[in-house]
This record gives structure tokens, C-alpha cells and sequence, in this order.
């Protein structure tokens, strides 16, 4: 306080604070705050371990080195000893003669004789330097003559081929900082200084409990309305990921006896429990009132303002950390890595994981709740000046939308949207992210896969981004991409694809494909119907659904084109794929739309055709040496690319 005024703080209502903790919904700094202060400060436990045994582990000490690396003056060649003034005159046509002195100064022995003018020692590579000598000359830079003595034909300088003791590593120099991780390089450190013990911190045991009745183990068979446990198998290996020694306890029913039987046990044994699921105040749910009783203070929060992520429950119970994440596996993904990890790293004696954070570009606005901090899966692809984050699968629930994303975003909650163009921070799912080689985006084709699997074979990752034709142009005139797959209909020219590239992109030839109505077998209103016939049917029952394609999808055009301005029932439902509008038909949930035949025939649809389009790649010009890119090129026109492609349905070009 600059201006020297004192705040007294109101005398607080134990009681009515604890029921506010219940009944409010925190935000997420507020939650972060409340949990880190019922933890911190602390004791660390630490436990002396031999090098050997340290590997990953966080150093709990900082280490002074003892001595000096190396300990004396060291030849780093086979050669001699010298007193480099001796040696001035010395060159190729003018040999300076030398005395040889007698002994020969091997690894490990100590010189007793001293090089005095005009006398030379030899000196193995990793010998002491003898008393006297200042430069080492190389073995091939000499010439015996006779038997006691040797011609050099190099002039040296002081110092040469010599490492001062000290070089490496100087006596009383900070040599390992604690908390730094220990890997095999802070373990040569150490050995190379005599240190053969080290005091490191206890990794904190972690035990894992899934709950729900619907849960069962990989590996077991999947029961009907089962679903297998995700979070158990993730939290426990990111917990590992970050310092701690995980211990999975399996998956407890939502029953309110067992479970926390089970959560006692878990706390008498661990030095924390992070559960998952059964938070969210419902009828099953129990984990979250189990935490009153054990121990205090109990629930530090239950509700936290994120989105995913709601219903995340922080507690210490006896001074140990208890968390409830919640049930949906991204949402317990995005709370365990944003507000679990910094404690647990900090419980690991770990720094913040500053590996796990980079900062890419957001290409796209992507909107946001008011509110409510907001997390955003994105995949990472490099851009012309650093990463781009693309924004993939919004929303809590599919554990599919961890496939294409490398990370995920974090929207302040005071901000409605996130604009193009910001320079965003994300957070990695595990730090040794690997960028893809060949970076694919633009309109979604199943053709696509067959020709990426020979590049996946010969050991190359394909990242493909489905965003559209329009919205892939547009990536690859910012050069965010490799190649970007469109079937871009030009009415005026009446032809495919060409008159949208622009300079800096070149049009690779891909295949064609038969674009077409899809309804189900047996409905009377499409059956034997063309295209136009089947729309001007759909438009004429009130009862018809259809269902869209989203916007910047070629395949959007050709509906709008058929549909005239009309916007029957469905028209909002704009999914981005062939298969989800297959799926929608199949489902009953529309009755019509338009994807590909291949993927109608496996849906098992019926199919009316429409246009035959061609689906190509803009190449971006500048990236065509790349080597992904040529091997792209070479797997789109090798024969088994053409032949997997005719079996499922596509012309290749
Ligand atoms: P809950 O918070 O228990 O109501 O769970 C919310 C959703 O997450 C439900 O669809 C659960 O089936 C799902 N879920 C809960 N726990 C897991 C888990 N360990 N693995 C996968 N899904 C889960
Ligand atoms: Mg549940």
C-alpha cells in the first residue's frame, strides 16, 4: 500500500464462508488462489539417492562444485609437450630440432620431469601437463630424428591442444540448481565432480480413482451402455509426466459406501487423490459430499467458472490434496493440465513446466462465453513466422478431438472471443510435441487417408486439418500449409478449382468425385428422383429435414446452389464432414443431404448423383522442395494410391 493506508480486514463468519465456498461458483484464479494457500508453504520431503538411482528425479539441493574439471592441465592430442618459444621459427621447410626428454607421459601418470628449452616430452591425449611445457604440438606435425630427438614442423601458440584445469567445470561454481529434473547430463556433471550421492525430491504418490457405474477397464469386454475408463489411464500417466508416482486404484462405483472406503484408503496410503467424475451435483453423484469427512478444511472449491470444466472440485483434507476432476475426459484433461499440474509440480519440488508452454498464433476469431475462463483444443502447424494454433472440436465430451490437437488455449474469462491474429499461449497435452511434417488443410475427402498412409508408413506425420475449400485457400495463401485440398466450382468459367488459385499456388491434379443426394433405402419421396426433382420434393414437405454442410465446404455451394435461396427445416444443422451427414440420415435424424458416394455406399444410403467435381490440392509453391511435400506428390501418383482410390469409389485424375 504506496499511499500508507491500512486495510483492517472484517472479522469473517467461519460458518457463512464455508457455505459461500458451497454455493458459489469461483473463478478460476479465485479457486487457484484458495487451493495453493490451503496447501503452501510446506515442508518438501526429500530422500538421498545414489546417481544410479536419480534419473527424472528433481534435484532438492543446489550443488557447488568441489573441484575442478578437468583437475590439472590436459593435453587434448597425441603429441608433445613444448615450450611454444621454442617453436617460433618452426615451418613446413624449417624443422626445429628438439631433445627428447626421457619419459612419456600417459593417461593416469603423473610427469616427474620437467620440459626445459629446447627439450620435448611426449604426452598422450588426457595426460597432465609437465611442469615447464605450455603447448602441445600433434604427432603429425613431427618427425623423429634419431633416437633422441624430434624435428617440428609447426610453429604453436600458447595453449594449444591444452584444456586448463577448470575448463569445464571451475571449483566453488554453482554446478546444478535445485529443482533442476535430472537427466543423463546433470548425472556426467556429477560424476565427472566425485558426487556420488545426491539429496532429491520424494516424488509424491498420487492415487487415481475413476468412479461411475458406466465405467469398465481396457481390456475387459465393453458391457451394453458401458464405456471404457479414459481418465483413469490418462491422469495416471500425466501425473508421471509431471513428477508424481502415479497409483491407479481402478474404477469405483457411484456408491456412496464403497467409494469412500476406497478414498480412505487411498488417503492413508498417498500423499494426494486426484478422482474423476460424479461432481456434478446429479442424483449418482457422491464423490464431492464423501470429501466433508475427511479431514480438514475439506472442499476449498466445488464449481469453478471454466468452460469446459465446471463442475472440477478442489479439497485438502488433512493437509493433503484432493481433487475431483470432471467426468468428460477433455474437460478433465484441460482442468488437470491448467490447475492441477502447477501443484502437483510443486508438490514434485518440479518449476513450472515451462517445456509444455509455447506460443502460436490464433489464424481464425474464435468466440467465447463471457464469464467463463474458456479452454480450446488447438492443433499446432508451422506458420512463415512461428506456430499456428488452429482451434479443433469445441466443446467437452470426445476424447476423438485429442487425436488432431496438440494442446489447448486459454480464453480469459473477462473476454467474449479470442480475434484473429492473437498471439496466444498453449498449453501442450505432453511437452515433446512433434510438429507434423506434411500439413494438410482445407476440404475434408476419405480419399485422403489412402494416399497419407504411405507417407505415415515411411515414418512422416500428416496432420489433416478439415476446415473447407475456402477456409483451406485461405490457410494456404497465408502459408500455413503444404497443400490445401479443394472442389471449388466456378460458375463463370464453368470449370473446377483453377480460377481460385492466386499467385504463390499451383493446382496438383487429385481425383474426381461423385457429389449427390443421400436418403435412406425405401423413402418414397427421393426414390427414383434426380437431384433437382429429389430438392424441389424435400421443399415441398413441410415434414422433410435436411441436413447441411457448413459454410466454406465446397459442397455448401452445390447444396445452395440446388436450394435456391430456399432454407427448409435443417438448414442450421451445418455439420463439417461427408460421414456426419451420412450419419445424420442414417440416424433419422435428417432425411436428405449431400455427401460423396463412397461414403453414402458405406452408410449404406441411397444415392442420387449430382455433379461429378474435382476434388484437387493448391500446392503453396514455396513449399513444394520440402520433402513431405515430395513425398506427398509421389505417393498421389504411385499405383497404389491409384488403385486403393478406385476401389473406394474416386477417379483419380
Ligand atoms: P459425471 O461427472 O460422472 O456425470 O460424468 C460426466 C460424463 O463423463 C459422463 O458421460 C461419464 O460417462 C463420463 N465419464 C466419467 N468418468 C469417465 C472416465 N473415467 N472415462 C471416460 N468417461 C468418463
Ligand atoms: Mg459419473
Amino acid at each position: 500500500m504506496g499511499s500508507g493506508m491500512t486495510m483492517i480486514p472484517k472479522p469473517l463468519d467461519r460458518r457463512a464462508l464455508e457455505q459461500e465456498q458451497f454455493l458459489k461458483i469461483l473463478s478460476r484464479e479465485e479457486a487457484l488462489v484458495r487451493f495453493e494457500a490451503a496447501l503452501f508453504p510446506r515442508a518438501i520431503p526429500i530422500e538421498r539417492r545414489r546417481l544410479a538411482d536419480v534419473l527424472g528425479a528433481a534435484l532438492a539441493e543446489d550443488i557447488t562444485a568441489p573441484i575442478d574439471v578437468p583437475p590439472f592441465d590436459r593435453s587434448n592430442v597425441d603429441g608433445f609437450a613444448v615450450r611454444s618459444a621454442d617453436l617460433s621459427a618452426a615451418g613446413e621447410g624449417a624443422p626445429v630440432r628438439l631433445a627428447l626428454n626421457g619419459e612419456t607421459i600417459h593417461c593416469g601418470t603423473a610427469p616427474t620431469l620437467q620440459v626445459a628449452a629446447g627439450t620435448i616430452t611426449p604426452i598422450a591425449t588426457g595426460g597432465p601437463l609437465p611442469r615447464g611445457a605450455d603447448a602441445v604440438v600433434m604427432v603429425e606435425h613431427t618427425q623423429p630424428a634419431g633416437s633422441q630427438a624430434i624435428d617440428v614442423r609447426r610453429a604453436v601458440l600458447p595453449g594449444q591442444f591444452v584444456s586448463y584445469a577448470g575448463s569445464d567445470i571451475a571449483r566453488g561454481e554453482a554446478l546444478l540448481r535445485a529443482g533442476t529434473i535430472i537427466g543423463s547430463r546433470e548425472i556426467g556433471m556429477l560424476a565427472a565432480c566425485g558426487i556420488a550421492e545426491v539429496n532429491v525430491v520424494r516424488k509424491p504418490r498420487v492415487a487415481v480413482i475413476s468412479t461411475g457405474d458406466e465405467l469398465v477397464q481396457p481390456g475387459e469386454a465393453l458391457a451394453p451402455a458401458a464405456i471404457y475408463d479414459t481418465n483413469g489411464a490418462i491422469v495416471a500417466a500425466a501425473i508421471d509426466e509431471n513428477g508424481g508416482e502415479a497409483i491407479f486404484l481402478g474404477a469405483i462405483p457411484d456408491e456412496e459406501a464403497k467409494l469412500e472406503a476406497a478414498m480412505r484408503g487411498a488417503l492413508a496410503d498417498a500423499d494426494m487423490l486426484v478422482l474423476s467424475g460424479g461432481t456434478s451435483k446429479g442424483a449418482g453423484d457422491v464423490s464431492h459430499r464423501i470429501l466433508g469427512r475427511l479431514g480438514q478444511p475439506g472442499v476449498i472449491a466445488h464449481g469453478v467458472a471454466l468452460k469446459p470444466g465446471k463442475p472440477l472440485c478442489l479439497a485438502v483434507c488433512d493437509g493433503k490434496p484432493v481433487v475431483i476432476l470432471p467426468g468428460f475426459p477433455t474437460s478433465a484433461m484441460f482442468t488437470f493440465h491448467d490447475m492441477i499440474v502447477p501443484v502437483l509440480r510443486r508438490l514434485a519440488g518440479l518449476p513450472p513446466r515451462s517445456d509444455a508452454k509455447v506460443s502460436a498464433t490464433v489464424p481464425v476469431r474464435i468466440s467465447s462465453e463471457l464469464g467463463r475462463t474458456e479452454f480450446v483444443m488447438v492443433s499446432l502447424v508451422e506458420g512463415r513466422n512461428g506456430l499456428i494454433a488452429y482451434p479443433s472440436g469445441k466443446g467437452s465430451g470426445a476424447i476423438t478431438s485429442f487425436a488432431q490437437a496438440d494442446g489447448f488455449l486459454r480464453i480469459d474469462a473477462l473476454a467474449d472471443r479470442m480475434p484473429a491474429g492473437t498471439e496466444a499461449e498453449v498449453t501442450l497435452f505432453t511437452p515433446h510435441v512433434r510438429v507434423p511434417d506434411l500439413i494438410i488443410v482445407g476440404s475434408h475427402c476419405t480419399g485422403l487417408d489412402l494416399v497419407s498412409a504411405q507417407l505415415s508408413h515411411g515414418g512422416l506425420t500428416v496432420r489433416s486439418i478439415a476446415v473447407g475449400s475456402l477456409g483451406g485457400l485461405a490457410a494456404a495463401k497465408r502459408g500455413e500449409c503444404d497443400f490445401a485440398p479443394i472442389h471449388l466450382f466456378d460458375d463463370k468459367t464453368e470449370t473446377y478449382n483453377t480460377p481460385y488459385l492466386v499467385e504463390g499456388l499451383e493446382l496438383v491434379p487429385g481425383w474426381r468425385r461423385m457429389q449427390g443426394i443421400v436418403f435412406r433405402k425405401g423413402d418414397k419421396r427421393f426414390e427414383g428422383l434426380g437431384a433437382e426433382e429429389a430438392v424441389a420434393a424435400a421443399l415441398a414437405d413441410p415434414g422433410c429435414i435436411m441436413v447441411n454442410r457448413n459454410q466454406g465446404a465446397g459442397t455448401r455451394i452445390l447444396i445452395d446452389r440446388l436450394l435456391g435461396g430456399a432454407r427448409p427445416e435443417g438448414y442450421w444443422n451445418q455439420p463439417r464432414s461427408h460421414n456426419a451427414v451420412a450419419a445424420a440420415v442414417a440416424q433419422n435424424r435428417a432425411d436428405w443431404g449431400m455427401t460423396i458416394a463412397p461414403v453414402a455406399d458405406a452408410a449404406g444410403l441411397a444415392f442420387i448423383p449430382f455433379a461429378e467435381e474435382h476434388y484437387d490440392f493448391a500446392l503453396v509453391t514455396a513449399r513444394k522442395q520440402r520433402p513431405a511435400v515430395q513425398a506427398f506428390l509421389e505417393a498421389l501418383g504411385s499405383d497404389e494410391a491409384r488403385v486403393a482410390l478406385t476401389r473406394a469409389g474416386f477417379r483419380p485424375a
